[in-house]
């Protein structure tokens, strides 16, 4: 066991601060990670809030973790210390379901995946997240992060990356393809870098035209403002795929209606609360009405050389660990351009 620095939340809803937490010994077939920089994702907050479901505390959030390999066990394969590398959403699974084998390790059904942070792990210890010195990993749950991506900009990409290509490749977003992104946020910026870059054309719903400028920087090649009731008059019937990656909850029935025949609407945003919509909305246009967790490890590898292979990384702000409190109010107040991102060595 290591003592490393991290930050937590003590409770729910209490300010994150400064502590110790202790890091498993380096396993046959674990990683040692040096945490160089941490995301700061929406989910992180929901659930230092308690807003989704009791969690564990104290809390060390932050699924979105970039780093450099400083030790490597006796069985490890894949990597070799001072590799650049990448953990998200889950860092381990029950690996002999269909899903695990079908590289859906996300959706793991021996017992569901094991959380980065806020999970239990196969040692019945409590799991920590990115918001640390340091981080203990079985290899088979840890990615690589390509050369010319900055790990900067590249630790967003395990789960706001990740959460965006994910569904954005399963209802076919590329060339001819017309996608909405809903929400310019954390996962909302990444959609759209994602979907322009697989040829689609995108159009961001925001909440005003605040960031429309960046909205069309960033691949966009139109621009909404949700809060103008004639944006819903003049799209309706439009799109193939509605990303929406609102953390409230929408009038969804408004939304749907946005789509053509055969259209779905993808909810990656998770609202605290349940969410209505009436089926009228759907049933005249075979119209869908889905979501999507994050990813699988294959298909999170994909994506980071996806992105790499693009250019594509995350527009962030950098920040020190001691202003995270202030980074959730941010966020919250959907006042983030467009990932808050921690370095580590801060902590
Ligand atoms: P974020 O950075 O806060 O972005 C959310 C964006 O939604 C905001 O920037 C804002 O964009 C818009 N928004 C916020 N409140 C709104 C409201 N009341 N009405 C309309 N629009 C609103 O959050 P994020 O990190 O991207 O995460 C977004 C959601 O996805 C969260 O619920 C998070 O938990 C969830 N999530 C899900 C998965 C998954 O696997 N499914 C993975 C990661 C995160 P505009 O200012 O442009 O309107
Ligand atoms: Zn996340
Ligand atoms: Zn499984």
């Amino acid at each position: 066991m290591t003592t490393v620095a991290a930050y937590a939340a003590p409770a729910p809803k209490a300010p994150l601060e400064r502590t110790t937490i202790e890091r498993r010994a380096v396993g046959e077939f674990d990683v040692l990670i040096d945490i160089k920089f941490a995301g700061i994702c929406h989910s992180d907050i929901h659930q230092a809030q308690d807003g989704w479901a009791p969690g564990i505390f104290p809390m060390v959030p932050g699924h979105e973790i970039a780093g450099v390999v400083t030790e490597v066990g006796s069985g490890v394969t894949r990597f070799a210390e001072g590799d650049r590398v990448g953990v998200g959403c889950l860092v381990d699974s029950c690996r002999e379901c269909d899903n695990c084998k079908a590289g859906l390790q996300q959706y793991c059904t021996g017992g569901g995946m094991v959380p980065t942070y806020n999970g239990i792990g196969k040692d019945g210890e409590p799991t920590y997240g990115g918001y640390s010195e340091s981080v203990v990993v079985d290899e088979n749950y840890v990615v690589r992060i390509p050369e010319g991506l900055g790990l900067d900009v590249a630790a967003p990409l395990l789960c706001a990356g990740i959460t965006t290509y994910s569904p954005l490749k399963h209802w076919g977003a590329g060339p001819g393809k017309k996608v909405a992104v809903v929400g310019l946020g954390g996962l909302g910026h990444m959609g759209v870098k994602i979907a322009h870059a697989l040829g689609a054309e995108v159009t961001v719903l925001s909440q005003s035209l605040r960031k429309k400028d960046d909205g069309l920087r960033l691949g966009a090649d139109h621009y909404y403002a949700t809060s103008d009731p004639e944006t819903f008059e003049e799209l309706a019937g439009t799109f193939d795929i509605i990303l929406n990656t609102v953390s409230a909850p929408l009038d969804f029935s408004q939304y749907v209606s946005l789509l053509r025949t055969n259209g779905t609407m993808v909810n990656v945003g998770v609202p605290e609360e349940p969410v209505q919509i009436s089926l009228q909305s759907l049933f005249g246009h075979r119209r869908s009405m889905s979501s999507s967790g994050i990813g699988g490890i294959p298909e999170t590898q994909e994506m980071l050389d996806f992105c790499a292979e693009h250019g594509l990384g995350s527009e962030i702000e950098l920040i020190s660990a001691d202003k995270i409190n202030e980074a959730y109010e941010r966020v919250q107040a959907s006042d983030v351009r467009y990932r808050f991102v921690i370095d580590t060595a801060t902590i």
